[in-house]
């Protein structure tokens, strides 16, 4: 009888690095990233990278590194051959770039591949010679110190792979961004990109990535450098608006080492979203600082990916980075409470909760209201501007020496303290710069539009049944779309359904708001679903948004709408949570000061 199962073997170790090679090596872009951090591992002060049709030809890297002597040129070739761990612990505290010793093997192994290294050059180098995989010769050859490695043909022994591979633009543009992610991280390293005889980098060693990132990207003429620190870690973050059109790029270092994290981009997009129009095709850099047993780099084959010990709180700490980052780069009132002692750490936390963290899910989904935040109500028991008592400073301007009110009081906000409601439309602060005024409705939409796209993207909404429910005829083209916000509209408390062929019935809505309004929405968003075809994700995407933006807008708490001293104060302790308290959905502002200085100037005592 024949055996149906097929001995077990031991794979040959060209056909292992073969399979290794599926995993690191994707296309042009993985190798120029291993070689590039090969070269950073060895102490290059300057790495040259030189590709012709975008890499898919050839892609060599040579570096001014340490080299390596004629014996370990042919060991480093060898499977699991690393002269950077050697224990177990050691994998704990990784401090070099690569560690697995699988790179030169793999990419050896699907292309004609040839190291050329001296580590002391009196004494001679060593040229080897691969093709897929098998060792065609070893020779001395002459170089100086440091070593070039040249892979040409990438995948011509794995036609299946190569089919793969995009056209020469797209690849050189992979290409050129795994070299920024490395130019970026270490600015003080000379790098240089030539693509067949262009020369598209050329970036000497400088000081800091500030510096760097202006060599790399002309467009950067105006880079906002950010902070933040938190409990476990450091960001240090630059932002180069691209004044234009198109999805900003985010180059995300973690300790050092680019890698790529579609959660964190999102997160990073949205508060970018959130600053209004002036973000599109911008640059945003983050250089994230964590003790090295806060993250895994040993999770993906081409070291790409990172797991964090603590995601939620290293996703709060950037977005609160990115978002003192966007307000910095507007110009927006800087409001110094935001950078002192850190008052607002939980709540932002909070607020990445509601994409990534466990930390207060729980209290997210216990459902606070959508729209009423219980202290938004009117209590008419707490008179209006009383606490504008005690606050009145001396202007009768009979001492026209003296500086107008040395210090101002303690903050009891998270943006300085409250004055009160000025007309039953603004809040007024002062801080320590000035008076700040706040624009009641404005500041609230903002806090319903995040609130709301956490709900859309997480949980039910509270919703109430309408004893007649509303009919809506809006024709046949809106009418045929519900199938596509159904859904996105019951996520925050609107019950709409077909009812004739050009009729909606709308049977629940949120109970914060006026079923007039909810009409509105319903029509704004059939009209924009309609507008929209073809990628439903995409339409998706931006239907949240614009549900968001269009129930914020009517839910929000009017101007000339009296607010108690306690509901303003929670009004502003809300704002601080949001993406970006400076701005609202649309990019109207929200907040404005009047500085100190300015009113002094103006009433003659500067
Ligand atoms: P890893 O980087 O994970 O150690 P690689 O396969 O990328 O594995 O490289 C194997 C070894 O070859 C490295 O540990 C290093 O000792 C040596 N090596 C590779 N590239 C260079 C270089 N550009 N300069 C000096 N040594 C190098
Ligand atoms: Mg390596």
């Amino acid at each position: 009888m024949m055996s149906l199962v097929p001995r077990i073997r031991v794979l040959s170790d060209s056909l292992v690095n073969r399979i290794a090679a599926g995993e690191v090596v994707e296309r042009p872009s993985s190798v120029v990233k291993e070689l590039v951090e090969n070269s950073l591992d060895a102490d290059a002060r300057r790495i040259e990278v030189e590709l012709t049709a975008g890499g898919r030809s050839l892609v060599r890297v040579t570096d001014d590194g340490c080299g390596m002597d004629p014996d370990d040129a042919l060991l480093a070739l060898e499977r699991h051959a690393t002269s950077k761990i050697g224990t177990d612990k050691d994998l704990l505290h990784i401090g070099t770039l690569g560690f697995r010793g699988e790179a030169l093997p793999s990419i050896a192994a699907v292309s004609r591949f040839v190291i050329l290294t001296a580590e002391d050059p009196s004494k001679g180098g060593a040229r080897v010679t691969v093709e897929g995989g098998r060792i065609l010769g070893a020779e001395a050859a002459a170089r100086a110190r440091g070593t070039t490695v040249e892979v040409r043909d990438l995948f011509f022994n794995v036609p299946a792979r190569r089919k793969f591979l995009r056209s020469p633009e797209t690849e050189l543009r992979h290409a050129q961004e795994t070299l920024w992610g490395a130019a970026l991280a270490r600015p003080d390293v000379a790098f240089v990109l030539r693509h067949g005889n262009r020369t598209l980098i050329d970036a000497p060693a400088v000081a800091d990535a500030s510096r760097r990132l202006k060599d790399l990207w002309r467009k950067a003429d105006r880079v906002t450098r950010f902070e933040a620190k938190g409990a476990g870690g450091e960001v240090q973050g630059l932002l180069a608006p691209g004044g234009g059109r198109g999805r900003p790029t985010l180059t995300l270092l973690v300790n050092g080492r680019a890698v790529r994290d579609r959660l964190l981009v999102g997160a990073v997009l949205r508060v970018l979203r959130g600053g209004g129009s002036g973000f599109g095709g911008a640059r945003v850099v983050i250089d994230l600082r964590l003790p090295p047993e806060s993250v895994d780099v040993n999770v993906h084959p081409a070291k790409a990916e990172v797991r964090f010990a603590h995601a939620g709180a290293v996703f709060a700490l950037i977005e609160r980075a990115v978002r003192e980052g966007v307000a910095a780069s507007q110009g927006r009132v800087a409001v110094s409470r935001l950078d002192e002692g850190e008052p607002e750490e939980g709540s932002v936390a909070e607020h990445g909760a509601g994409r990534y963290g466990e930390l207060v899910r729980g209290r997210l989904a216990g459902g606070a209201p959508l729209f009423a935040h219980p202290a938004y109500d009117v209590d008419p028991e707490v008179a209006i501007g009383e606490t504008l008592e005690g606050t009145e400073t001396p202007i009768s301007g009979h001492h026209p020496a003296k500086r107008s009110g040395a210090k101002p009081g303690p903050a009891d906000t998270p943006f300085g303290r409250l004055i009160g409601q000025y007309r039953d439309s603004f809040l007024l602060l002062e801080d320590g710069h000035g008076l700040v005024i706040v624009d009641q409705h404005v500041a609230h939409e903002r806090v319903l539009y995040d609130r709301i796209l956490r709900r859309l993207d997480s949980g039910e909404a509270p919703s109430q049944g309408l004893l007649a429910p509303r009919l809506l005829e809006l024709g046949e083209a809106m009418t045929a779309a519900v199938p596509v916000v159904e859904d996105l509209l019951r996520r925050v408390g609107i019950e709409a359904e077909v009812f004739g062929p050009d009729t909606i019935k709308v049977s629940s809505v949120p109970p914060e708001l006026e079923p007039e309004a909810v009409d509105q929405v319903v029509e704004e968003i059939l009209d924009r679903a309609t507008a929209l075809d073809g990628v439903p994700e995409r339409a998706a995407e931006e239907l949240s948004e614009e549900i968001a933006a269009s129930l914020s807008c009517r839910g929000a708490i009017k101007v000339n709408h009296q607010l108690s001293h306690q509901e303003q104060r929670a009004l502003l302790e809300d704002l601080v949570t949001t993406d970006n308290p400076y701005r609202c959905p649309h990019g109207r502002p929200i907040i404005l000061r009047l500085s100190q200085e300015e009113m002094e100037r103006r009433l003659g005592r500067r």
